[in-house]
């Protein structure tokens, strides 16, 4: 039995400062509750939303990059239903049944799995509103006596991005997501790394059934989980001889499967209406000429352009690309320290681990890019070993500390100098005959005394120069 998918993706604009519709600040998450509201975006009577400049260029980059055909006007709708996370009763959205009336449609994105590339058709591109955040003290909403309603959220700019049912599994819907957010934080639209800035709504069908929706997905796991979860359970019930409902459904994180919801949302019953405050807004060819002038270099060249300038792997310049912040930084080290490779080692194996330890927030990182080449430096000059550069790495990145002082300051250089080495390997050898006497035998033993060393040493001794040293004592060398 075959699975069809179809993704839709909000992908918050979480780079604009303010709101879709009004100057409301959007920075919701540092905010305390409702304290970014005002009558429009809390939909009071008689307001006048005015949309925002910013997140229409943005959408159109978005549409453009992903070859899009771009509609030559934005007309908005409202989009009614009724939830408290609504204070209106309507979401200003674009008319999203079928394929016309979106800012543009059309267009695609390539994928890679398991080796095999795949073009996803995207269906259609829009801009809408973000309901208000609703909490639920307890967690879990059957088991709140109330509800807490945040509108700090409501009126937050949202690009959706709907893809036509080109997906087959769980694995290629994670990595389309993916693909997208790398694409959008390139174009300054999104910061993958916030919580919240991005929600998935799944659309799965398997062979003979009818197709279900999951909905507000709010992370990479989960959409993975959840599209496993959800193939299985339908496969499971037409092997039963039973026909899939047609219904939506909801992701539980804690009970790993999904649940029905209690109302059904069909488009058709969302009685859309043109936005009757917002006049349609001429997109013109030179206005999309001025966005398309003015936009970055896309992920995908600028991997093909790593690979090729700095005679990068395929998977090293795929990893730098994967978020823009390490992109930049890796060029801006490259420029001090001029070996590509050895620059790319450090950032994908050591680097980025601990970026992603602290949750994937590249803004948390003090050093600048003299501080990452120069602790290569010190470690080129045998200054440092790679197990001290390893050890002081967390504090220079994150403390932005200057590792010359670092080193300085502790003592932490490779002891390298003869005459401290060649007193400490005599001690050595002194207090473990034996083991000379292997060793004199045996050229393996040697491992063991230059082991001692190191470890008088705390791992600070050049061990190439420890076994020389140590073999020329044995009477190997002269
Ligand atoms: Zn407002």
């Amino acid at each position: 039995m075959k699975a069809v998918i179809g993704l839709e993706i909000h992908l918050q604009v979480t780079s604009s400062k303010t709101k879709l519709f009004c100057s409301c600040s959007s920075d919701y998450r540092r905010s305390p509750p409702n304290r970014n509201i005002c009558p429009i975006c809390l939909g009071l009577p008689g307001v006048l939303p005015k949309p925002n400049s910013y997140v229409i260029e943005k959408a159109l980059m978005l549409s453009l990059a992903l070859e899009s055909k771009i509609s030559s006007h934005l007309i908005f709708s409202r989009k009614h239903y009724f939830y408290p996370d609504l204070p209106k009763g309507y979401q200003i959205s674009q008319f999203t049944y079928g394929r016309i009336s979106a800012i543009a449609y059309g267009g695609s994105l390539e994928i890679q799995v398991g080796g095999v590339r795949k073009k996803i058709g995207i269906r259609r591109i829009n801009i809408e509103e973000d309901p208000a955040k609703i909490v639920y003290p307890e967690r879990d909403p059957w088991k709140s006596s109330y509800v807490l309603i945040d509108y700090n959220r409501s009126g937050i700019p949202l690009i959706e991005v709907a893809t036509e049912p080109d997906l087959e599994s769980a694995e290629e819907a994670v990595k389309f997501v993916e693909k997208l957010l790398e694409l959008a934080d390139h174009l300054d639209i999104t910061d993958p790394s916030l919580e919240g800035s991005f929600r998935v709504d799944a659309n799965i069908s398997v062979e003979g059934g009818e197709r279900v929706e999951i909905k507000n997905i709010g992370s990479l796991k989960d959409l993975d989980r959840a599209i496993r979860y959800e193939i299985l359970r339908q496969k499971r019930i037409i092997e039963s001889g039973e026909k899939i409902r047609r219904e939506t459904r909801h992701w539980d994180d804690i009970t790993g499967s999904t649940v029905s919801a209690r109302h059904k949302e069909f488009e058709e019953e969302y009685r859309y209406m043109p936005e009757p405050d917002i006049p349609p807004l001429e997109i013109s060819e030179e206005y999309i000429e001025k966005i398309r002038s003015s936009m970055p270099e896309l992920p995908w060249i600028m991997k093909r352009r790593f690979e090729e300038k700095y005679k990068l792997s395929e998977y090293e310049a795929g990893v730098l690309v994967s978020r823009k912040w390490l992109a930049r930084f890796f060029e801006d080290v490259v420029r001090i320290y001029k070996n590509p490779g050895k620059v790319a080692d450090l950032l994908i194996n050591d680097f980025l681990g601990r970026v992603n330890e602290a949750g994937g927030r590249f803004d948390l990182v003090k050093a600048g890019p003299e501080q990452i080449a120069e602790l290569l430096d010190l470690l080129d000059k045998k200054i440092i070993s790679i197990k001290i550069l390893k050890e002081i790495l967390g504090r220079v990145m994150f403390e932005g500390i200057d590792p010359r002082k670092l080193v300085e300051e502790k003592n932490i250089t490779v002891v390298s100098e003869d005459q401290i080495l060649e007193e400490l390997i005599d001690r050595v050898m002194r207090e473990n005959p034996k083991a000379v006497e292997d060793a004199r035998r045996n050229p393996k033993a040697i491992n063991y005394l230059v082991g001692q060393v190191m470890k008088l040493t705390q791992g600070r001794a050049d061990p190439e120069k420890v076994n020389s040293i140590l073999r020329k004592k044995l009477g190997y060398e002269k």
